[in-house]
């Protein structure tokens, strides 16, 4: 058996006692994440009502995940950190690391070839300290987590930003850089502020082409890429009950795209219904026994506006389907109005590319619902006009699919079925293209379009829908086809409109796999090796720790304009290869970075010479001078990934300090565990007075205390000073992070 089913008898037989004690003294009824926050605080003695937004509060969760390319990082620090074992359950998934280029087998061999070194790192690192390890070609990180280990009332953290996914299962799941995972395994607290909570109230039905995804393409037009931030959101309503179980994984998948710490919803049958479709029926009736504590109580159903910090409602039956984007997720646009947008704003119309799967849809209900679309196809001899690109999420979907010939639906009209892997979705794909400078046009039923996500080029105009709307999308292979009310020609000139996708949530015969890819840590220690000469690996030593001092002018390395994200910050695609390196992958510091003196990207002023270099060649100069520099960026500073790389890669180059109108969480949390300062605008317009050859210093640091701003000051080369406060979100004990140089400084 994959998961631990006496951990987990142990966890349903209290969990009710738990929260009914976490009621008694909060004195009030509980949404669901408040009662599994509760349920899983580190000292169970410290209950008490917490302050969402405010307060820091220790947990214990139950289990960490880790993906291949943050895994790598987590075990090294996890290496470091003088443990013999996982204090509790830990996997890591080989998902990210596979390139997408000619299909499945081929790119597999690839794979295993080209990453052979990293392969056996994790592996071993694994087998050595207690962690299940999931083989390349094994599944993409949240599905395999989905079908194997996501529980009712759980908490987990993983290593990867759409961890939320297993919110699906009603799960708390919450994405956090690899030293948060290494503070879980080794069994110290993890520390989170309180989540504030949204309430999503869904009523009505889904019905035609409107999707699961589509609750999700709406939500982030609402909340936009921020609005989540800080907040825990929660589904509620008559409305959930008729949602697949991966239909909400979907959803919660997708709720990291509008910053939210994670998203879930209440126990119900279609939840117990994939639990025992996914072999996993004990869990299911341990849950029904208990199935009051793992909703909400019925007085917040009543009155949620008394209960969650914000509520919004959906009506499924009046839900479109939504088309998101060009380059950023919460784009949302209604299908009827998408064709007037895409000629208004001048997109490039022809649609060259479809892809159907990753982490967020790759269910057998999504690839059911597509399927039948492209059967439709090929009966009604309609020529698919675009490329269509299949990612299963995992090789117990793609093994069912495939013997229940939804694959084969997909081949027939000319799919490539590539690895059970991320490829496209993380910039692992070798595009075919005859000219990469056009502009062009690609939709995908992935979660994330920044410029350059996907296939590292920025002339595409990435766009996420449904995988049923992207199917009908590549068969039309233009933009502006709306399959509700358009019709295609087909072969014999004939006018043929699509037919509402039909799918089902599980396959009639079950699901089945041959060899799902798993290897269950081994009761023998084997040698680790890292070989001081691999460009792919390197023993992490420690940073320094604070110096006593205050920051004094730091030349500006970068004043960033508008989105950074973790991509810009530390790009994935070729880049993902050095991620167990950080001396190697510092190189791509901040390459995608737009700077706002001269509009472009690799280009800032090196105040050592006057010229103009890639950033972190900049920043490597001053750090041979021993020199340290600050970087001054926007609104939501880290948005998207939960790599750590994007915090320790300016740490390792010396720069103390990022100033930002805003941060993300996950970053804003990456950036405190590694020793950097995170700092804020208190006034937003501040950001207008930093200039090119600035050189700033941040006072106030040698009486650093929470809720204490402290004070940046602007030397201008033309001799004058200004000087304004900034902001910071440090508690005690990450003050104490910073100044022991990281928080694995003061584990150790
Ligand atoms: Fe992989 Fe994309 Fe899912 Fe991230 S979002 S785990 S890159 S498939």
């Amino acid at each position: 058996m994959i998961f631990d089913i006496e951990m987990l008898k142990k966890f349903y037989a209290s969990f009710g006692s738990r929260v009914e004690r976490s009621k008694q003294s909060v004195g009030k009824s509980m949404t669901l994440a408040e009662k599994i926050l509760y349920a899983h605080l580190f000292n169970q003695e410290d209950l008490k009502s917490f302050k969402r937004g405010i307060d820091y509060v220790n947990f214990r969760p139950d289990r960490v995940a880790m993906q291949d390319a943050t895994a790598q990082m987590a075990l090294l620090q996890f290496m470091n950190a003088g443990k013999d074992k996982s204090a509790v359950p830990a996997t890591v998934h080989c998902d990210h690391l596979i390139q997408a280029d000619l299909g499945a087998k081929t790119d597999m061999n690839t794979a295993n070839e080209s990453n052979k070194e990293v392969y056996d790192f994790l592996s071993s690192v694994s087998a050595n300290f207690g962690i299940g390890f999931w083989k390349p070609g094994a599944g993409i990180i949240h599905q395999v987590v989905l079908e194997n280990y996501a529980f009712p009332g759980g908490m987990m953290v993983g290593t990867d930003s759409h961890t939320p996914n297993a919110g699906g299962l009603g799960m708390v799941a919450i994405g956090v850089g690899g030293a948060d995972a290494v503070d879980v395994m080794t069994g110290m607290e993890w520390e989170l502020k309180m989540p504030k909570l949204i309430g999503v109230k869904l009523t009505g039905r889904l019905n035609g082409w409107a999707s699961p995804k589509d609750v999700i393409l709406k939500l982030a037009g609402i909340l936009t890429v921020k609005g989540g931030t800080n907040a825990i959101i929660e589904y509620f309503g008559e409305g959930t009950a008729s949602i697949s179980a991966t239909g909400k994984a979907t959803i919660c998948n997708m709720g990291a795209e509008v910053g939210a710490t994670t998203s879930l919803f209440p126990y119900d049958n279609q939840m117990s219904a994939y639990l025992k479709a996914t072999n996993r029926e004990e869990i299911a009736l341990m849950a029904d026994a208990i199935e009051s504590y793992l909703k909400p109580d019925p007085e917040v159903i009543e009155n949620p506006e008394e209960y969650y910090d914000r509520v919004i409602e959906i009506d499924l039956s009046a839900l479109e389907p939504h088309i998101n984007g060009p380059f950023t997720p919460d784009a949302a646009t209604p299908i009827s109005e998408f064709a007037a947008k895409v000629k208004e704003n001048g997109y490039p119309r022809k649609m060259e590319v479809g892809l159907i799967g990753s982490c967020t849809n790759s269910s057998y209900q999504d690839l059911s619902r597509a399927a039948s679309i492209a059967r439709q196809a090929y009966s009604d001899k309609l020529k698919v006009a675009a490329q269509l690109i299949i990612n299963p999420g995992s090789e117990q979907i793609r093994y069912t699919a495939d013997r229940d010939g939804l694959l084969a639906s997909f081949e027939n009209i000319g799919a490539v079925i590539m690895a059970n892997a991320c490829g496209p979705c993380i910039g692992q794909w070798k595009r075919h293209t005859d000219d990469n400078t056009r502009k062009n046009s690609i939709v995908t039923s992935f979660n994330r379009n920044f410029a350059k996500r996907a296939d590292g080029n920025p002339n595409t105009h990435a766009f996420v829908a449904s995988p049923e709307l992207t199917m009908a999308l590549t068969i039309a292979g233009d933009l502006c086809f709306n399959p509700l009310t358009d019709t295609l020609v087909n072969e014999a000139g004939e006018q043929i409109m699509l037919q509402e996708p039909k799918g089902t949530d599980f396959p009639p015969n079950g699901f089945a796999v041959e060899d799902n890819g798993y290897i269950a840590p081994g009761e023998k220690k084997t040698e680790i090796k890292i070989n001081p000469e691999s460009a792919r690996l390197q023993v992490l030593k420690p940073f320094a720790s604070w110096d006593g001092n205050d920051l004094l002018e730091m030349p500006l390395l970068i004043k960033a304009e508008g989105k950074c994200t973790t991509d810009h910050i530390s790009m994935a695609g070729p880049w993902l290869r050095f991620r167990g390196h950080l001396e190697n992958i510092s190189d791509n510091m901040l390459m995608g970075a737009v700077n706002a003196f001269n509009g472009k990207t690799n280009a800032v002023l090196n105040q050592l010479n006057g010229g103009y270099e890639a950033v972190s060649s900049v920043a490597k100069q001053y750090k041979a001078k021993g020199i340290s520099s600050i970087v001054v960026a926007e609104e939501n500073y880290g948005e998207g990934s939960s790599r750590e790389h994007a915090a320790m890669e300016p740490r390792f180059l010396n720069v103390k300090v990022i100033l930002a109108k805003s941060f993300a969480r996950i970053h804003e949390t990456n950036l405190k565990k590694q020793g950097m300062l995170a700092v804020t605008f208190n006034n937003k317009s501040d950001y207008d007075k930093i200039r090119e050859n600035d050189h700033i210093s941040i006072v106030g640091l040698r009486s650093f205390a929470p809720n204490k701003n402290l004070t940046a000051i602007l030397y201008h080369a033309d001799g004058t000073q200004e000087s304004f406060e900034v902001v910071h979100t440090y508690n005690e004990m990450q003050i104490e992070w910073f100044k022991a140089g990281s928080a694995l400084n003061v584990t150790k």
